[in-house]
């Protein structure tokens, strides 16, 4: 069996980081792709390493076609066949009611949210059909069946974006052998939010009572990638609280 390698998009910091670390004590070798924070992609590769790991780093910016070209080009040099991506790379864009949101902002945020996961899937589904073997995880939101109603309504349309590409490619790509699933986690405690204190501020609105842990999500997309969950494809996994 080959070892596996996985590209995990937006891996330094939040959720991308805990996938980063989870996958590494799953036993992939890993490559963060981020956009400017290189000490932070340094210390999640850090711990990829002291988890006996092979790792890289690569900046990216998502939303462009040759970055990503680069990305899928130095994983494959360094560390080998790509088995696995998780693309998570994602930015909330305007905050506030859509009557306020400029334009820009958002097209910015879609680029990313929308176009970077496609850009980021289409060249996984080139490399992996060549071994006919590979899986995709796209971490949506909840936030794309609620609505975001005053906060981002953009960005709740991107993630329903991001469900629905799941839901299509699983199709097209499973005679390939590649699996595409979602993972669609509620609030978590990340530098993600405007506020940095609404995880604990809409606590009170989750069953469960709080926000989650960026562990908890990382635990859903491992699963997703492993051989346990070889006869699942186009499911999209809510780790919400109950949301
Ligand atoms: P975060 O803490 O803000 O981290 C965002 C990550 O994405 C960073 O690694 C950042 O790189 C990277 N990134 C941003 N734009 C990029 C681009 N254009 N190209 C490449 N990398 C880029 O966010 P998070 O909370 O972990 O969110 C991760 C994913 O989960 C996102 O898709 C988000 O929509 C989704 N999500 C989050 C929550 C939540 O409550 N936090 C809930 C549901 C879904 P740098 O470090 O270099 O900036």
């Amino acid at each position: 069996m080959q070892q596996p390698v996985t590209i995990v998009t937006g891996g330094s910091r939040g959720i991308g980081a805990a996938v980063c670390e989870r996958l590494a004590a799953d036993g992939h070798d890993i490559v963060v792709g981020y956009r400017s924070h290189d000490s932070a992609a340094e210390k999640v590769a850090d711990a990829v390493v002291a988890a006996g790991r092979r790792c890289l780093t690569v900046r990216v910016d998502t939303a462009d076609e040759n970055d990503v070209d680069r990305l899928f080009d130095a994983a494959a040099q360094q560390l080998g066949p790509v088995t696995g991506l998780v693309n998570n790379a994602g930015v909330s864009g305007p905050n506030g009611r859509l009557v306020d949101a400029d334009a820009d902002g958002m097209r910015q945020a879609l680029g990313v949210n929308v176009l970077g996961y496609l850009l980021c899937a289409r060249r996984a589904v080139r490399d992996m059909s060549r071994t006919g073997r590979g899986a995709i995880v796209n971490v949506s939101s909840a936030a794309a069946t609620i609505g975001s109603p005053g906060q981002y309504v953009h960005y709740a349309a991107a993630k329903a974006a991001v469900d629905a590409m799941t839901v299509g490619l699983a199709k097209e790509v499973a005679a390939d052998g590649i699996r595409v699933n979602c993972v669609a986690p509620g609030t978590i405690w990340t530098d993600f939010h405007a506020d940095p204190e609404r995880p604990a501020k809409v606590a009170a609105n989750i069953p469960m009572g709080r926000a989650g842990q960026p562990e908890e999500v990382a635990g859903a997309v491992s699963w997703l990638l492993s051989n346990d969950a070889a006869y699942t494809t186009g499911a999209v996994l809510r780790v919400a609280g109950g949301l």
